[in-house]
């Protein structure tokens, strides 16, 4: 049997980490009068969204964040979805709104998402918010991308200077996670269905993202020895089994660092979510404070990105 080398990085771990960081921030932040909320609707049955919508509520239960679950049913109209994000937007009690995504096919999610309140976007969709992270200044960046740059810093991995490759380019995992790892000035290429000589250009990686949704299609031999993987995939075979896109063991030979599916990137992204909501409330909170004092006082609000 194959002896494995990789270290496993721990995002179960390492978000646990962060939520006891966080705890502390949110106490804080109820403690002078803002309690963080997040508003979480959820439109339909998809029972893979259910339990993603689960596990964010109780991560908010967790933090003392308030939350409040919008469970509508399939048939809502985009009407009525736009009415309510209009007044999560207008609630002050409200920092943060997450719609999870897909939408029943009847509803235009690019509407949907236009519509949150850019200050409240804490999935980082909302499409200027998106074009920040293309100039260096993303309020509110995306979970899961920021999810993955959390676990190379909390890993240690240096980046400067390193090949990074991501396979996929999609608008919420490759697009964005690829101008982060440029922002950390990492040479980066993005592969897609069309890449000629895929395993070429994976075997070049010091640090590969796969963000694919097809299970183990990322062979082990097409790993560089000693690069860092990053699993983004989430596939369920016939068999009930969770993998990811990366043949695991024999990319665990290879690899100097790799993260596992279930129990990587995953838990990451909803730390990631809580860290956005915590960081409208401190923003929100801020602006009160300005307003209440006529803007004479000097209250900090979160860094971009922070
Ligand atoms: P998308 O389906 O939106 O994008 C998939 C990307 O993979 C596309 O860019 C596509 O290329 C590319 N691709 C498909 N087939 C191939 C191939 N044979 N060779 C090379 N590239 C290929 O997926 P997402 O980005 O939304 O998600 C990717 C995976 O990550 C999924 O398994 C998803 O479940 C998981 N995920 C996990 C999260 C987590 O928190 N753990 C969060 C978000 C996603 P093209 O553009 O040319 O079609």
């Amino acid at each position: 049997m194959a002896t494995m080398t990789a270290k496993i990085i721990d995002g179960k771990a390492i978000a646990a980490q962060m939520e006891e960081e966080m705890k502390v921030e949110v106490a804080e932040l109820t403690a002078s009068g803002t309690q963080p909320g997040l508003a979480v609707v959820l439109v339909g049955e998809d029972p893979a969204s259910k339990v993603y919508v689960g596990r964010k509520e109780k991560s908010c239960e967790r933090l003392g964040i308030k939350s409040f679950g919008y469970k509508l049913p399939a048939e809502t109209t985009e009407e009525e979805v736009l009415k309510l994000i209009d007044e999560l937007n207008a609630r002050e009690d409200v920092h943060g709104i997450l719609v999870q995504l897909p939408l029943p096919k009847h509803i235009d999610s690019k509407k949907v998402l236009i519509r949150i309140d850019r200050s409240k976007d804490v999935d980082g969709f909302h499409p200027l918010n998106v074009g920040c992270l293309f100039v260096d200044q993303s309020p509110l960046p995306p979970c899961t991308p920021a999810g993955i740059m959390e676990l190379l810093a909390r890993t240690g991995v240096e980046l400067e200077g390193k090949t990074a490759v991501v396979v996929g380019r999609s608008n919420i995992v490759g697009k964005p996670v690829a101008m982060m790892l440029l922002k950390e000035n990492a040479t980066v290429t993005i592969c897609h269905s069309r890449t000629k000589d895929l395993p070429g250009v994976c075997r070049s990686a010091d640090v590969l993202v796969a963000a694919v949704g097809r299970p183990e299609m990322i062979k082990g031999d097409w790993i560089k020895p000693g690069a860092v993987v990053i699993d983004v995939g989430v596939n369920r075979l016939e068999n009930g089994k969770l993998v990811g896109d990366v043949e695991f063991a024999a990319a665990s030979e290879r690899a100097s660092a790799i993260t596992p599916v279930p129990g990587g990137v995953g838990p990451m992204t909803i730390a990631m979510l809580m860290k956005n909501t915590i960081c409208a409330a401190k923003n929100a909170h801020t602006l009160k404070n300005i307003a209440a004092c006529g803007g004479g006082c000097s209250y900090t609000s979160c860094a971009p990105g922070d």
